[in-house]
Parts: structure tokens; sequence; C-alpha cells
């Protein structure tokens, strides 16, 4: 049976040679592709065809990648479970009855599937690392301004970045050097880390490297997670390595900030979706205000209605400073404890996510539950740090992902750190 791993399933032939010829790569649906069917998982962009190619497609064409279509996800990346796609779910191909993780779930299915090599996604609060925790493969999000967001549809842009997904850390590396690298046509893009050689961390070497472990990312986690978390960790101090204890406190309202900083920003987004510039023609006779209303209740889910709902409300007049600003400065706080606690640590460690895979349908009725089990990956989003997720083991015969997250810019180090996981 099919996973549906796939929305639109094209190939895209890039150049005869370069790093990633002969290699199949699969690219999440919220990152344009010329002439290739872009959808966000949303009916509003059922027929969307893109005139241009997003930078990254760009750049798997001219290393040789051939892309093999678009995956399927939570309408525009809203979501952990890749069920609030308007194309129904996909499936995880470890446990047909689970869901993949969202919002990247397909890109993460096919991977594990082997229906691509590797695979594109996109992470604005989890949405690489979850999948790649639930599915058993590796994701990447990497440090806000190494990869170009140019072609990526916004969901929440101050938090957002595409990144790879693979078998393994050392494939992944390699798509991320491919990826990687300032652009001009999108102004957040950095130097820093440009030209590192990412794939050539992956030598398993933990010697003397020092991991925190940050007590709040592991209070309320599901036990059987915690326990396959800590065999990883002995396992990696059995290799050399050091870990010790440190504390985020304001991890507490990560959670909240997030949600408060991409409902609002999803807000703003989503309203060149109107049936004019974007979205299906109305055939409403009403006026301009009518046709707009009419378009949005049909074209968005419930799950991205609600988002731009809430995110309306928190920006505002009278709102935005009980609600808006204070997220801004649970923000700060939240960058100043990673400072400290990667001052003490070379990378910090904790379970992806703080629970095993869902059933399907177990989660759709309750978006709180879905939000919380955030917990642990959005912390990494709202300070713009790198991270990745590697599969630590199982649990009741369920993959379990450890995620490690470094400084700013210095992804080579846990690119080594997750290398001696595997
Ligand atoms: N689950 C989070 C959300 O729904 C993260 C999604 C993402 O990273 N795109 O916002």
């Amino acid at each position: 049976m099919s996973l549906d791993a796939f929305i639109t399933k094209e190939t895209i032939e890039g150049d005869d040679d370069g790093p990633l010829a002969g290699r199949t790569v699969a690219v999440k649906d919220n990152i344009s592709t010329e002439g290739v069917r872009t959808t966000c998982g949303s009916a509003m962009l059922e027929e969307y065809v893109p005139p241009y190619d997003a930078t990254v497609v760009e750049r798997l064409k001219a290393a040789g990648a051939t892309v093999v279509g678009k995956t399927n996800m939570d309408e525009f990346g809203m979501g952990t479970t890749t069920e609030t796609s308007a194309f129904g779910p996909t499936k995880n191909p470890v446990d047909e009855s689970r869901v993949p993780g969202g919002s990247s779930g397909g890109s993460a299915a096919a991977v594990a599937a082997g229906e691509a090599d590797l695979a594109l996604g996109s992470d604005t609060g989890g949405s690489i690392r979850c999948p790649a925790a639930f599915c058993g493969v590796v994701g990447i999000k990497p440090t806000y301004g190494l990869v170009s967001r140019y072609g990526l549809v916004a969901y929440a842009n101050s938090l957002e970045q595409i990144g790879p997904l693979a078998p393994t850390v050392e494939s992944a590396a390699e798509l991320l050097e491919v990826v990687a690298g300032p652009d001009e046509r999108d102004a957040t893009t950095r130097e820093a880390g440009a030209d590192a050689d990412y794939a050539s961390a992956a030598d398993g070497d933990v010697e003397g490297l020092t991991i925190g472990v940050p007590t709040e990312l592991i209070e309320g986690a599901d036990e059987r997670v915690v326990e396959t978390f800590e065999d990883a960790l002995a396992d990696l101090e059995a290799q050399g390595a050091e870990t010790h204890e440190v504390s985020l406190p304001s991890v507490e309202r990560a959670v909240q900030a997030y949600y408060v900083i991409a409902m609002s920003e999803a807000s703003s987004n989503l309203a060149r979706f109107d049936g004019v510039r974007y979205g299906p023609e109305t055939e409403s006779e009403g006026n301009w205000n009518e046709a707009f209303a009419q378009v949005r209740e049909e074209g968005f889910g419930d799950e991205v209605k609600r988002r731009i709902l809430l995110g309306t409300y928190a920006l505002s007049a009278g709102y935005h400073d009980k609600y808006y600003a204070k997220a801004q400065d649970a923000r700060a706080w939240l960058k100043r404890d990673f400072d400290e606690a990667l001052a003490e640590a070379d990378v910090l460690a904790s379970p992806t996510m703080p629970v095993l895979p869902f059933e399907l349908g177990e989660s759709l009725d309750d978006p709180l539950q879905m939000y919380l089990a955030d917990a642990n990956t959005v912390p990494v989003n709202l300070a713009n740090l790198p991270a990745i997720s590697v599969p630590a083991g199982e649990a009741d015969g369920l993959p379990v992902g450890l995620q490690l997250i470094g400084g700013a810019f210095d992804e080579r180090t846990i690119v080594r750190a997750a290398s001696a996981v595997e």
C-alpha cells in the first residue's frame, strides 16, 4: 500500500554531473519548482504552478540531483503530523497505522521508505526534526541565515529554514553543503558557514566533546523516550564524550512564545491568498470583501483558519503589547539562556520529540496536545540555532530521535556528534 508521501510525482532532471549526480531528491511542496505545481498541502494552491525555482532547487539541479517529486506536508507547514494536508495524510513507513510526524512528513517518509535518496524539508518549529525522529531518519535544521528562503512559501519568516532529510548523517551533510550559502535574493542569508565542508565532519570522533543536557527538555517526556535517549548518551560517553546537566529556565515559555510569533507572522503572510493574486477565482456575485471571504473559507483548512484568527488577534491594537511584545521578550530571554548553556558545552542534547509517533487521527481534535509535542524543537527556532535529529534507537518498535543543538553556524560540531550516535 502506498504511503502517500508525494502530492505530485514529477521528475526534474538536474545537470549531468556534480556532487549529487545520480541521486534522487524529494522536495517539500512549499518549495517552488518552476513548471511543477507547488501546493503547500493546501486546496488554496491546488492549481498553482510557480514560474521560477527556489534557490535551493536551482542549487540541487546545478549539483546534478534529480528531483523526483513534491512531498506531502501539513497545510502551509502548520502541524506536527502531516494530517492537516488537504491531500490526506502520509503514513509512517515504520508503522503504517502511525503518523510520519510533520510538517515535512512526506519528505521523511519518502527517505525512510527509499522512495528518494534524500529530501528537502522546512523547519519553522520542528518540521524537519520531528518527522526525521518519527520515521527513523536524519534531519538538520540549519542556523537561521545559512540556507536561502527565496522561493520557500513563507509561514513564519523569522523562524524558518530549509534543510535536509537523509538516511545517514553524512548524506544529510552532503545535501546541506549543496544548498547552504548566501543568496542575494534573500537578505537574511549570511557568509558564515557558506564554504564549510559539512560531510567531512561526520567522522564519529567525539573524544573530549562536552555535551550539555538541559533538564527542562527531559521533564515531561515519555519514559520510554527518555530511556532510549539516556542509553544513547551513555554510548556517547563510552566513546569519550563528557556530559553534564545544564538549565534553560526560559524554555517553559517557549511553546507559548513560539505560537504567538508563528501565528502572528502567518496571519500576515497568508493575507496574499485572496483569490486575486493567489488562490482560485470565485464565482461570487458579492463585493470584494465577500469574494475574499469566500475564497478563504473554501481554500483554507481548520488549522490554518485557527492560526490566522489567533495571529490577527495577537497583533491587533490593544493586544499587541499583551501578547506579541511579551512573546518577543520571552524569545530574547531564551536566546540568552542558550548562550549561557553553550558557553559551558560544545553541544546540547535532548530527545527530539517528547513522545512516540501518534496513531493516525489521534491528535487531530486536540490542537493543544499537538502544540505541546513541539516543546523540544521550537526553542531552537526561537534562538535561530542549528540542530540535528539522529535516530537514537527504538522504544516499543518505534523510532526515537536524539536532538543535538549547536552554536550559530557551528553545524560541523552537531554533524560530528550525531555521526557518533549512528
Ligand atoms: N508543529 C509546528 C507548527 O505547527 C512546527 C511546524 C513547522 O516547523 N513548520 O507550527
